[in-house]
């Protein structure tokens, strides 16, 4: 045996001791858990397939991690018996690291609270979307830190602009990555793609059971599939490893492990070279010393290709910036919002209207300023060839994304109730109200070359000219949402595919209609139509959908033919407008579930960012995960938001009368739509009488709350 062989043996054997002693001095009913999953200790839930909850029942995992430590296969036939067993001896470390995490969460001593620690479920399903549309092209996970704060800064910005989200673990000599970010001011925080999970290298392991999750949440794994899951995390998830500054045992073993799930090892320090194992895709463990290639050198090893915006201004761009706050204390300027007017509007015109990347600023630019709010209108004028009225709302909103992806610009809201700000490290580095238009110009032709000639951009910035412009851009508003307000499902030919998730959830499919959006909440009927005429082969494909083999539950013949060829077989019927008879599956990343409640003869709504309990006794975390995976499951539901308020809601079951608790949060944000949806149905009162936490927690106290607003569905036919 080598001497690297025997050291990762020996630390393996010290950390299954060690997670063995920690365990006994639980009584064995303790209860030993993470908060906020559905999936318990996720590692030995994936791979062991089983469901730790209580202290006794984890010395499962211990014997688990002996046999593998002595590269026996265990009885589900879990083994990964290459590189001379190392990789089962990094598994078993993970398990038991796993295990020591979550008795210190049980002992009180989780991470404290600068770092995330154990990542909830909630995170990976907003996550889902992020990473299928490239938002998010890949995980770091850096352990240590490099010699010099500057390094880190340098290294965590071409991270941003390359989408890849950081997540920080462990120190060198007591200072940590984030410690040097702190001093370099890098603002932290998901948002931001940067998330600081724990101070010790023991909190890899919550980057490791982040990653294990995936195939449980996207991919339709079952727990104890060991080798699905496994596999699933080699070729689907792009996480990799980067080791800065300390290469120590501890380190050094648990990497085995993370072989093992497909992620390499990039590091600084002088380590054995490891060419392609059995469980990576290139490279297995890699040095590159210079700072200045480490970024691409990680993501050449992973084989992570991204699109970077190439754009001409003073400051960073791409999607890591998106979630960037400037606050009142950096606010160097804003515009619209509370305080004054402001708009932005995209129209098309005629082709010699239009000179493609001219910017014109009509009066004032920001170097002078005597109020910091102050008047902006933004006009885009598109010239197209083929100009379709239907996409002129889908361009202007994606104004919002384009200017937020710049550092040091936030912008909020849409229409005539924008707000932007610029942030005073913005305007120092260069940022002028022209770079609104180049960046708008430049951004449009890259997503939308396909059906965009020409992009010109005016700006005005005095306050007579917004009040004049802003007059022409509402009339048009209003004539769109009528247009919008008036198409029905049955006032279209063609509904939409779209496949965007099934590189997450390879059977899941989505069908969009105008009156059900996806049910991630980010595509729409138009959005999908405006994708396929800038890809033709791409996501989202037109189905033409003929005759209607069952209208109620909302069934065609065209559209069950089409989903069950791009389920690969697997699904044969989809209702658009049913929960009880094979309704639309879920991938995972939806935004709402629909779930039936048949004490009540109703259902209820919960969101995904209300953690707290519902009237079923689970959490959204806990009804999430009977959901997923592109499987239909009657009587549970993924939806966007906005399918709640449609017509064909569930229609097939009585639609929206049937709700009968939503968290208030949610009511709140759709609020005037249930208003009008209550009228519509002859009962303007009817969002009053959907039960909330406020009024109900429990079953009981749902029951009564019904009876006592005498909530329809009690009067409506049995749901089963
Ligand atoms: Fe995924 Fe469906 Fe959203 Fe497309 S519409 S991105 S398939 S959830
Ligand atoms: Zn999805």
């Amino acid at each position: 045996m080598s001497d690297l062989a025997k050291m990762i043996s020996d630390t393996s054997n010290n950390i299954i001791n060690l997670a063995e002693s920690s365990l006994k001095e639980l009584d064995s009913g303790k209860k030993i858990a993470f908060d906020n999953t559905a999936y318990h200790l996720p590692l030995a839930y994936a791979l062991l397939g089983k469901e730790i909850k209580q202290a006794g029942e984890a010395k499962v995992i211990i014997e688990s991690a002996r046999k593998l430590w002595n590269n026996q296969p265990l009885s589900n036939g879990l083994s990964v018996p290459y590189v001379d067993g190392l990789l089962n001896k990094g598994l078993a470390t993970l398990f038991c690291e796993e295990l020591l995490t979550a008795i210190n969460y049980t002992k009180g001593k989780a991470p404290s609270s600068d770092w995330v620690g154990f990542i909830p479920d909630t995170v990976l399903r907003s996550l889902g979307l992020q990473l299928v549309d490239g938002r998010i092209a890949g995980i770091a996970v850096i352990l240590g830190r490099p010699k010099d704060s500057s390094v880190a800064a340098q290294i965590i910005r071409e991270f941003q602009e390359k989408n890849i989200v950081s997540v920080l673990v462990g120190d060198v000599d007591g200072e940590t990555f984030a410690d040097q970010l702190k001093k370099e001011k890098v603002e932290m925080g998901l948002d931001n793609y940067i998330v600081p999970l724990g101070p010790d290298a023991l909190s890899s392991i919550f980057a490791v059971n982040f990653a294990i999750r995936a195939p449980l949440t996207f991919g339709g794994c079952t727990e104890g599939q060991w080798k699905k899951n496994l596999e699933y995390c080699q070729e689907r998830v792009p996480a990799f490893v980067l080791v800065l500054g300390k290469l120590d045992e501890v380190i050094v073993t648990t990497g085995m492990g993370v072989l093992a799930l497909g992620f390499p090892i990039i590091t600084d320090m002088d380590a054995p070279q490891v060419p392609k194992i059995e469980t990576t895709k290139f490279d297995a463990i890699v040095t590159e010393k210079d700072y200045k290639k480490i970024v691409s050198r990680c993501m050449e090893t992973r084989g992570i290709k991204i699109k970077v915006h190439k754009i001409n201004i003073p400051v960073m761009y791409g999607p890591a910036f998106e979630g960037e706050r400037v606050r009142k204390e950096s606010l160097y300027v804003e515009f619209g919002g509370k305080k004054a007017i402001g708009f932005e509007f995209l129209k098309y015109a005629d082709m010699d209207k239009v000179e493609d990347g001219k910017v014109e600023l009509i009066g004032p630019d920001i170097d002078n300023i005597k109020e910091q709010s102050l008047p902006l209108g933004i006009v885009v004028e598109v010239a197209c060839r083929n100009a379709n009225k239907d996409l002129e709302p889908i361009l202007e909103r994606q104004i919002h994304r384009y200017l937020n992806e710049a550092q040091g610009i936030m912008h909020m809201g849409q229409r005539d109730i924008v707000w932007i700000r610029i942030s005073q490290d913005g305007f120092k580095k260069g940022l002028r109200l022209k770079h609104f238009g180049i960046i708008i110009h430049a951004m449009i032709h890259q997503e939308y070359s396909a059906i965009v000639d020409k992009v010109q951009v005016k700006i005005y910035s005095k306050k007579e000219d917004v009040e004049k412009q802003i007059k022409e851009a509402r009339v048009t508003y209003a004539k769109r949402d009528e247009r919008l307000s008036g198409m029905t499902d049955e006032s279209v030919e063609d509904f939409y595919s779209c496949a965007l998730c099934q590189s997450f959830a390879p059977n899941h499919i989505c069908i969009i209609t105008p009156e059900r959006l996806g049910l991630c909440g980010a595509y729409s009927w138009l959005d999908a139509k405006a994708n396929f005429q800038i890809s033709p082969s791409g996501a989202n494909q037109p189905i033409q959908k003929g005759k209607a083999t069952d209208v109620k539950l909302g069934q065609w013949k065209n559209i069950n033919d089409f989903v069950y060829e791009k389920s690969n077989k697997t699904i044969e019927k989809v209702s658009m407008y049913s929960l009880l008879e094979s309704p639309q599956s879920s991938c995972g990343c939806f935004e709402c579930i629909v779930a039936l409640v048949p004490e009540a003869n109703g259902v209820l709504i919960v969101h995904r960012d209300y953690s707290g309990d519902t009237p079923l006794g689970m959490k959204f975390t806990t009804l999430a995960s009977s959901v997923g995976g592109g499987v239909q499951t009657p009587g549970f539901l993924g939806v966007g938001k906005l399918y709640l308020t449609s017509k064909k809601f569930i229609s097939a079951e009585g639609g929206i009368k049937r709700i009968v608790w939503m968290p208030q949060d949610l009511k709140e944000f759709l609020r005037s739509k249930l208003e009008a949806r209550g009228k519509d149905i002859g009962d303007p009162d009817f969002i009053n009488k959907i039960a909330d936490e406020t009024k109900a927690t429990t079953l009981e106290q749902l029951l009564d709350f019904l009876k006592q607003v005498k909530h329809p569905a009690l009067e409506m036919p049995s749901l089963i």
